[in-house]
């Protein structure tokens, strides 16, 4: 399962990459922009759509692998970050870690919990 999540989340983060590049996201996406399109369109879904700008997902992209990254698997099961919360510090003996893959990990899985290779054991 461990591998399984990763892989999914890279996978997917891949994805919404390549979607992001082929709409050559410039950081430039306007409501007004979007309105030549689509005039019929709400004010509220205009905005809705010029806030997912591709250049916006591909800082949010790197922003997940950069966690990706911050959560590895440290070889016997657990994160090496993520520990479960007791009182006091992981340092003083008061909490141990997360088992792998952690919570973060599953969170950040969570918004493609509709995609067919989404696993329900993943979910937090
Ligand atoms: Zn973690």
């Amino acid at each position: 399962m461990t591998d399984a999540l990763v892989a999914f989340l890279k996978a997917r983060l891949d994805d919404d990459e390549r979607v992001a590049r082929a709409c050559a996201g410039d950081g430039t996406w306007t409501v007004e922009d979007l309105e030549v399109y689509a005039s019929d369109l709400s004010d509220d879904v205009r905005t809705q759509a010029a806030r997912q700008d591709p250049a916006r997902t591909l800082r949010e992209v790197e922003a997940k692998r950069q966690l990706l990254d911050e959560h590895p698997d440290v070889n016997d099961g657990s994160c090496g970050t993520c520990v479960d919360g007791k009182w006091g510090y992981p340092t003083h003996g008061g909490s141990s870690p997360q088992p792998y893959p952690c919570r973060t990990l599953r969170l950040l899985a969570l918004p493609y919990s509709d995609h067919p290779g989404y696993e329900k054991a993943w979910r937090p």
